[in-house]
């Protein structure tokens, strides 16, 4: 019997804590969900302790627009991998609610391909077989 091994069941599924929480509960329902700091309003990239900005631990969550603009974009040429075929594009997006978060997000699609730093684009969470959503940009 041939199994078939897709490119998601190769991912590293994420480990969700109480500083992930709030991203990976947004990502399973398609929206980009950022905690800010009640004390001072600045947006917390997920995962962050504390605020950055007055060291604060209190938090709300808050529903982001999705919109964010290019910062990076990385091409990693790997060997093939079941499922998955042609180089793995990586990129580097700033929320446009706070330019300081930087997310991480793969370009299934390519279509940064000619994009320009600052250029726009909408972070994405396609759901997948195993359940777990993981960032994705489209223009
Ligand atoms: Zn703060």
């Amino acid at each position: 019997m041939t199994q078939l091994i897709t490119h998601n069941a190769l991912r590293p599924q994420p480990v969700v804590t109480a500083e992930t929480r709030t991203f990976w509960d947004g990502a399973a329902r398609g929206d980009l969900r950022l905690r800010r700091c009640t004390g001072c309003g600045r947006l917390a990239a997920p995962g962050a302790p504390r605020c950055v900005g007055c060291l604060g631990d209190a938090f709300r969550d808050e529903t982001l627009s999705g919109s964010v603009v290019l910062v990076g974009r990385t091409v990693l040429h790997l060997q093939p991998l079941p499922g998955r075929d042609g180089p793995l594009v990586i990129v580097e997006c700033a929320v446009a609610e706070d330019p300081r978060i930087v997310l991480i997000a793969l370009d299934e699609g390519d279509v940064t391909e000619n994009a320009r730093p600052g250029s726009p684009f909408t972070v994405i969470f396609p759901a997948t077989e195993e359940g777990a959503c993981f960032a994705t940009v489209q223009p």
